[in-house]
């Protein structure tokens, strides 16, 4: 038997940290797990602490420690908890680390990855619309590979592979335009947090459905694209495809353009990630090209789905804009759900936030973190004033 691969999973018990840990438990020969954290679910993360053994587990809300502790009492599984609970994890040396914390709180754990793993799976996005040109060149610095999670991302990637850049006139991201896709501006005035949690082909996080929903998610991701990929803005654009069946294009020079496809399961993405620059075989489900019979393609509307244009014009001007824009969709985001504000006041919230926050570049952490608390000091001030719905 070869050596099997040490992998980190950060975010273990969401819907990335699932479908990374149903992997890994299909080839427990080729990889072992060697550190697992979650922010509050003990029960779940002891559960893959016992199936899977890792060295260390950490539980981000340090209230939970002594639970976990007691859990996990008759193991040799080693027990951390809080920010330098989740630092630690972070700073196990592994082959490959799966970066599935979701938000701005995956930051500081994720760029501590990069120090020690020679492989990030990164699936969260908010730390390159965050601090994606600090991201990056830490990466280079520390000689850790990106490899992306995202779909589209990950279909880009794959699609560039032996490819020259230089070649390349365009990117085409594509989007299911979540559940609300065909409503009109008053039925959007209606929608709840638990109907766009619903989304109609993808199984996520609370999170990202949200963002999936008011098209926000594609907006982080064409920030995430450019940070990535190391191209100007006008390289990426965003189309409606509601099937959610080919993820990525990639348009060459000579007009032709190249596609990726598959059946929406990430899965398939994160197999990719974990044996690049090799393959795995996946339980995912087979295209079959003539049950789908059709594929359409739609221009996404700017108008109704505003958040998608204020991404755009952050992603335009870089720096702290994208920081800013990232803090204000969080709060929007939780706002929403706890009924606060409504469908529409999220775009709303974000702009109003943009248009006090004053022009920064991403040039150290410090200046990252700063703009990000100003930000949503903002939005809180913004939301406690009732000044946006
Ligand atoms: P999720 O909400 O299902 O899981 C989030 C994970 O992060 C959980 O393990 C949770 O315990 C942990 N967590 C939450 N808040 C934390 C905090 N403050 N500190 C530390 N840990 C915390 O989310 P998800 O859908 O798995 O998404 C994870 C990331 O991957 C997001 O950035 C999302 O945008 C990205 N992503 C997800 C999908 C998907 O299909 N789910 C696809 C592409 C990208
Ligand atoms: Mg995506």
């Amino acid at each position: 038997m070869t050596e099997r691969q040490t992998i980190t999973v950060l975010g273990a018990t969401g819907s990335i940290g699932d479908s990374t840990l149903d992997i890994l438990a299909q080839h427990s020969d080729r990889y072992e797990l060697v550190a697992a954290t979650a922010m509050n679910n003990v029960e779940k993360l002891v559960n893959i602490a016992r199936t899977f053994r890792p060295k260390f587990v950490a539980i981000g809300n340090e209230a939970h420690y002594s639970k976990l502790k007691a859990e996990l009492a008759d193991t040799a599984i080693e027990v951390g908890a809080g920010e330098s609970g989740l630092l630690q994890a972070a700073s196990m040396p592994v082959d490959r680390c799966m970066a599935a914390i979701v938000g701005f709180a995956g930051l500081a754990p994720t760029l501590m990855a990069l120090q020690h793993a020679e492989y990030l799976m990164l699936a969260n996005k908010e730390c390159l619309v965050s601090a994606g040109d600090l991201f990056m060149s830490a990466a280079l610095k520390h000689g850790c590979q990106v490899v992306p999670v995202d779909s589209e991302h990950n279909a880009l990637y794959q699609l560039l592979h032996d490819q020259d850049v230089g070649n390349v006139e365009k990117f085409t991201l594509t989007a299911s335009g979540g559940p609300f896709r065909d409503y009109t501006p008053e039925q959007l005035q209606t929608v709840t947090a638990e109907m766009a949690i619903k989304h109609p082909v993808w199984s996520m996080g609370d999170k990202i459905s949200i963002d999936s929903a008011t098209l926000m998610n594609k907006g982080l991701e064409l920030i995430e694209a450019k940070h990535l990929f190391g191209l100007p803005a006008k390289t990426f654009e965003a189309v409606i495809h509601p099937q959610s069946i080919v993820h990525g294009l990639v348009h060459m020079q000579d007009g032709s353009v190249l596609a990726h496809l598959g059946e929406p399961d990430m899965r398939i993405p994160i197999s990719y990630c974990l044996a690049y620059p090799s393959r795995l075989s996946s339980r995912a489900k087979r295209l079959d090209l003539t049950a789908l019979g059709t594929l359409s393609f739609q221009k996404p509307d700017e108008e109704r789905f505003a958040c998608l244009r204020l991404a755009k014009a952050a992603m335009e001007q870089g720096g702290g804009a994208t920081t800013a824009l990232n803090a204000a969709n969080e709060v929007a985001v939780l706002a929403f759900q706890r009924g606060e504000l409504t469908f529409p006041g999220i775009p709303a919230l974000i702009e109003a936030v943009g248009e006090v926050m004053p022009d920064s570049r991403q040039t150290d952490l410090e200046t990252v973190y700063a703009v990000d608390a100003q930000s949503r000091a903002y939005a809180e001030e913004k939301l406690a004033q009732r000044s946006v719905f």
